[in-house]
Parts: structure tokens; C-alpha cells; sequence
């Protein structure tokens, strides 16, 4: 469509949004290349029970060694990956390695693997996380899927269909980053979620802000009548750490208790009582 650019008449395209096509069209081909050359990482950042910081879950968190740009986040690159397709062999090989990487752990230690929409939508996903069970031998009951709302605002009866075949297997179904999206408490009615992770926006602002509190303290009522295991993301003081803990969250996860790490750097030890932890 021709646009009225309002100083000089009549523009046929705007030249920034060439040069974002541009560098978008860049990422995808460094990103094939790079699925293919082995550049991606799994870092996994520790959940501990908010009282005791008994180590429940590791979360992957995926990481790329770009050949110029070293390291690079996943809010970068999942967008892409997302419209392209991509995030389809991408999330196999994150399934894979996570699955194979948590065998190695103590029982009582799940891996939390973060699930994109489109993974729901274009690919086989009950296939591919049965073949990373039975390749890892890893039991469903140590596997935690994350999802956020973005899943069920895409709801489609399929979708609903394969979370509960999941759940039926012994996988745990989290709900990621919640509080921030739309209407997310008519999404509890929708599907029987094991786990609720209360965004760190609630957290950041748990002091300044008397109504995070408040929400967070909701959250949590909200997560017992409906017996839901409740997690707090982002906590990075021991403050919040308090406050969380005396508002009844049962996990937490954030830099204060461990920043995302490559696996050899996990330090998960077994205390004499047979609980495992992570070294701060
Ligand atoms: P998320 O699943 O909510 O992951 C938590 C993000 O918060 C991670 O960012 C983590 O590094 C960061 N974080 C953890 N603790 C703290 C803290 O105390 N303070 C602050 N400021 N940040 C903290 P990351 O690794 O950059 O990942 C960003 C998002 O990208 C994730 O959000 C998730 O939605 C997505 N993502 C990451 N890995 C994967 C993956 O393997 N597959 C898919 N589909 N998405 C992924
Ligand atoms: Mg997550
Ligand atoms: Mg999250
Ligand atoms: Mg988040």
C-alpha cells in the first residue's frame, strides 16, 4: 500500500523497515547454520523450595555462540525461530539435551523445559518428548513443561488434548510468566496446571509497591485452593526472599539463589539427609 509520509509526499517503503528485513533475513541464515554447526547451549538455573532452598527443578534457558556476536540471549532469536519454523528443530535438540543432561541428577531433581506455541501448532510435540524420555531414560514424572499464556490465547481444542496427555504421563504442566498476560484467571478453569511461576515484575516491585504484595499473596491463595505449586521468578535480594517466603510462595528462582550456567558448572551436592542443593 502507498503511504502518506506527510513532509515529502508519497513514500513506497520506509527504508528502516527494509534494513530490518534486512538483518532478520541475516539471523535466519546464521541460525540455520548455526542449529547445524552445534552453536546452541543449554544453560539450566536452579528452583529451590522458598524455605528450606532445597533443589526442586533446574530450568534450561537456551544460549547461542554466534560465530561474531558471541553470546546471545533467546530473546534475540525464539521470535524468529518462532515465525520461521525453526523453533521446531530447535526445540527437539533442547528437549534432547535437557532430558539426557538431567538423567545424570539427583531423583528428586525435575528439568524445567520451556515449550513455544508454535511448538504446540507445527509440530508432533508429544512424539518428540516421548523420544527424549525414552532416548535419556529419564522418567516423565522429573520432566516440567513451561508454557505461557500465549499457548491458550492460541487455544485450540488439539493443544487442551495434548497438554493432558502429557499430564497423564506424570509430566508437570507450569504456567510461565503469570500475571501478565490477559484474563489469565479464566485460563484456570481451562486446564489443570501443576504449577503457577508468578512473573518478576511482581517480584522487582514487591517493595516499592504495596499492590505486588498483595497480588503476589493472591497468587498464592489462588495456587493452594487450587492446588497449584506456586514460584516466584527473579528474586535477586534476600529481602524479597523474605518477603516471598512469609507471603507462603513454595519456590523461588532468581540470581540470589543461582544465575543461569552451563551444566559443568552446576555445583548440585547431596546433603547427608539426601536432598540435594546448589552452591550460591
Ligand atoms: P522465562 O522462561 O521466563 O525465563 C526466565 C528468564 O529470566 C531467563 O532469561 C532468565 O535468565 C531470567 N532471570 C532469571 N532469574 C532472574 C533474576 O533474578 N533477575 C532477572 N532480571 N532475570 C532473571 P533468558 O534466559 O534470557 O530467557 C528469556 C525467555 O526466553 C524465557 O523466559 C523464555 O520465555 C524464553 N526461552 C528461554 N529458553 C528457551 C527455550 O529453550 N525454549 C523456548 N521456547 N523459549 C525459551
Ligand atoms: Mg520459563
Ligand atoms: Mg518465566
Ligand atoms: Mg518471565
Amino acid at each position: 500500500a502507498i503511504k502518506g509520509n506527510g513532509r515529502n509526499g508519497f513514500a513506497f517503503f520506509d527504508p528502516s523497515m527494509a534494513a530490518q528485513a534486512d538483518e532478520r533475513h541475516r539471523l535466519e541464515v546464521d541460525f540455520r547454520a548455526g542449529l547445524a554447526r552445534g552453536e546452541f547451549e543449554l544453560y539450566y538455573q536452579p528452583l529451590v523450595e522458598a524455605g528450606t532452598r532445597r533443589l526442586r527443578a533446574m530450568e534450561a534457558l537456551v544460549r547461542w555462540h554466534h560465530p561474531d556476536h558471541g553470546l546471545v540471549a533467546p530473546d534475540r532469536f525464539i521470535a524468529m525461530a518462532e515465525d520461521t519454523g525453526l523453533v521446531g528443530a530447535l526445540g527437539e535438540w533442547i528437549l534432547q539435551t535437557a532430558c539426557a543432561e538431567a538423567a545424570s541428577w539427583p531423583d528428586d531433581v525435575k528439568i524445567a523445559v520451556n515449550i513455544s506455541p508454535v511448538q504446540f501448532r507445527k509440530t508432533n510435540l508429544l512424539d518428540v518428548i516421548m523420544c527424549a524420555l525414552v532416548d535419556s531414560g529419564l522418567p516423565p514424572e522429573r520432566l516440567e513443561i513451561e508454557i505461557t499464556e500465549r499457548v491458550l490465547l492460541e487455544w485450540e481444542a488439539e493443544h487442551l488434548s495434548t497438554l493432558h496427555q502429557l499430564k497423564t504421563l506424570g509430566i508437570a504442566i507450569a504456567l510461565d510468566d503469570f500475571g501478565t498476560g490477559y484474563s489469565s484467571l479464566s485460563y484456570l478453569t481451562a486446564f489443570p496446571f501443576d504449577k503457577l511461576k508468578i512473573d518478576r515484575c511482581f517480584t522487582r516491585d514487591l517493595l516499592a509497591r504495596d499492590d505486588c504484595g498483595a497480588i503476589v499473596c493472591a497468587i498464592v491463595n489462588l495456587g493452594r485452593s487450587l492446588d497449584m505449586v506456586t514460584v516466584a521468578e527473579g528474586v535477586e535480594t534476600e529481602t524479597q526472599l523474605q518477603l516471598l517466603r512469609a507471603a507462603g510462595v513454595d519456590q523461588v528462582q532468581g540470581f540470589l539463589v543461582g544465575r543461569p550456567a552451563p551444566a559443568a558448572e552446576l555445583g548440585i551436592t547431596m546433603a547427608r539427609d539426601g536432598a540435594a542443593y546448589v552452591q550460591a
